[in-house]
């Protein structure tokens, strides 16, 4: 399918059911409404000038607005290129010139940032760029009057000709490593993904899903948006950037039955003093993603979010995201120490990352992954995308994983962040994981910082709990006895946060970058 013909099919079936309900803005719309929207714009759109093929920015937090662009870009094959709210006007001006960006739909300002006039500042240094919209103004209001420009059988036309293979999207890469990367993704690349991780968790018309991770990322508009319209499922906005307050809020006030987040949203809401103040009994299933969850943290998801059918995903936004999944009915063993089997119609290999060569069970090698979900390409670095694709298909992630007897498969960590002391392999997450166990410990990140005498030594940076004390002996102290000599961290900072990427992960980048500078 395309991705409109698929939401066609949600509007004819559940006219009435609520699509989207964006509870900051106090907005409700049926799929009907919805769907009338999306046309509306979609019309407009066309009239402007764009054609298949042509990209268009949008720089915005999560909005339902957001979704209206979402869907009406792929009502006529315009490919949507998401930007990350987070960025500036360098950034910015990146994205809309790699990407060749004829069109930018924004939020006026948002915390403080004024959007317009950072793009007035960029826009002569972006050739491509014809026309900046924001939202709420009346340019914008004018485009939901589409309909009388553009017949229903024009817009018809255009959008029986989209082709399941037509690209539809370029997502930048959360940047967690490096500079972000554009990943051109096809409808049948996301609509497909987005599908299959909400079927995994047993979606049905009757699901409310709160999305509190950002639309700009695959997790929001694929695993989230895409997940639900898929399934004439609701999507239910609880803010336009993270509080976990009123997540928590959204989820008791909406009854929804589905919750998503990276692992640090759900430590936040787990966190919240008056969390037990909150009714999350209408909570049944969600999905944790994008980095390692700790063990502690799922369990306490079942046992006080009530999310008995919770999965792990496990992927990146080069694979639509997911490649693999665990089921509701999955033994917690194999919810809190995997990230689940390969997706339906998606293959699997762990290699060898130095030969290539396949690995045995239980050896630990590269992720790679062969199937559907593998991107296209990324936009216009073809150099880029044959070191990341190969000659068979296989997408090479970067990730070291291991997989068991039973196909079911564990992230070890990137092969960029292993640490390699004194010729011993260090996986963080192994550090990561016992010292989340300390009762002061709010949270934990290990890296490797580079030492003369060892190649590098391990250093762990540490949140401590609220009103807990706890000093870097004391860490050490634990560690000894427990955990190989060559595994106690030999440096403990601890701090009050991590430097993180918009998308809920810790930039380990930048954290090596103060460590080296700090230890001279
Ligand atoms: P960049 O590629 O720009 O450095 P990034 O890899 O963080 O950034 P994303 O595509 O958003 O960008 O994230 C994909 C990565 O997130 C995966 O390659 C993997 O390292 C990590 N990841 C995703 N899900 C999980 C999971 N369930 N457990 C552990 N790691 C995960
Ligand atoms: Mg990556």
């Amino acid at each position: 399918d395309t991705i409109p013909a698929n939401l066609e099919r949600a509007i004819e079936h559940y006219p009435d059911h609520e699509a989207l309900v964006a509870v900051h803005q106090d907005i409700r719309w049926t799929y009907r409404q919805f769907g009338d929207h999306v046309r509306d714009i979609a019309k407009s759109l066309m009239h402007a000038g764009l054609e298949p093929g042509d990209r268009l920015g949008l720089w915005a937090p999560n909005y339902a607005e957001w979704t209206l662009v979402q869907y009406a870009t792929a009502e006529i094959g315009v490919i949507l290129v998401n930007i990350n709210p987070a960025y500036r006007t360098h950034e910015l001006e990146y994205a809309l010139n790699q990407s060749g960006c004829k069109w930018l739909i924004a939020a006026p300002e948002f915390k403080g940032s004024d959007y317009v006039a950072m793009v007035a500042e960029i826009a002569d240094r972006v050739p491509s760029l014809e026309k900046a919209v924001f939202f709420w103004t009346d340019e914008w209001n004018h485009l939901y009057e589409g309909d009388e420009y553009v017949s229903d059988d024009e817009l018809n036309a255009r959008r029986d000709a989209l082709q399941p293979d037509d690209p539809i999207n370029i997502q930048y890469t959360s940047g967690t490593t490096g500079f972000p990367k554009g990943a051109t993704l096809t409808h049948r690349n996301i609509l497909n993904n987005g599908y299959f991780v909400a079927e995994l968790q047993g979606f049905n018309h009757g699901d409310r899903l709160c999305i509190p991770v950002p639309f700009y990322h695959c997790f929001g508009m694929v695993m989230g948006n895409l997940g639900c319209t898929s399934h004439a499922a609701t999507m239910v906005i609880p803010g336009d950037a993270f509080d976990p307050a009123a997540v928590l809020r959204a989820v008791e006030e909406e009854r929804c039955t589905a919750l998503y987040g990276v692992p640090t949203m759900f430590i936040a809401e787990l966190g919240l003093p008056d969390f037990d103040s909150y009714d999350l009994s209408s909570l049944r299933t969600g999905v944790m993603a994008g980095s390692p969850c700790p063990v502690e943290v799922m369990k306490q998801c079942v046992d006080r979010m009530h999310m008995d059918d919770v999965t792990i995903c496990y992927g990146m936004t080069e694979t639509s995201p997911v490649s693999t999944q665990t089921l509701p009915d999955d033994s917690l063993h194999h919810r809190t120490a995997t990230v689940g089997r390969a997706h339906p119609h998606v293959e699997v290999r762990i290699a060898d990352p130095e030969t290539g060569e396949t690995m045995q069970r239980g050896e630990t090698g590269e992720f790679c992954t062969r199937g559907y979900s593998v991107m296209q390409g990324y936009w216009n670095e073809s150099q880029k995308t044959r070191a990341a694709i190969d000659d068979e298909g296989w997408m090479h992630t970067g990730d070291l994983a291991v997989m068991a007897d039973d196909g079911y498969c564990n992230i070890v960590g990137r092969i960029k962040d292993m640490v390699i002391r004194g010729g011993e392999n260090i996986y963080p997450r192994e550090i990561e994981e016992f010292l989340y166990t300390h009762p002061d410990i709010e949270d934990v990140q290990a890296i490797g910082v580079p030492d003369e005498r060892y190649g590098e030594e391990l250093m762990v940076w540490v949140k401590v709990r609220a009103g807990a004390t706890i000093d870097e002996d004391e860490v050490r102290e634990f560690c000894r006895g427990q955990i190989a000599h060559f595994k106690v961290p030999r440096y403990v900072k601890f701090v009050g946060d991590f430097p993180m990427t918009v998308t809920g992960k810790v930039r380990k980048v930048e954290m090596r970058e103060q460590s080296i500078a700090e230890l001279g």
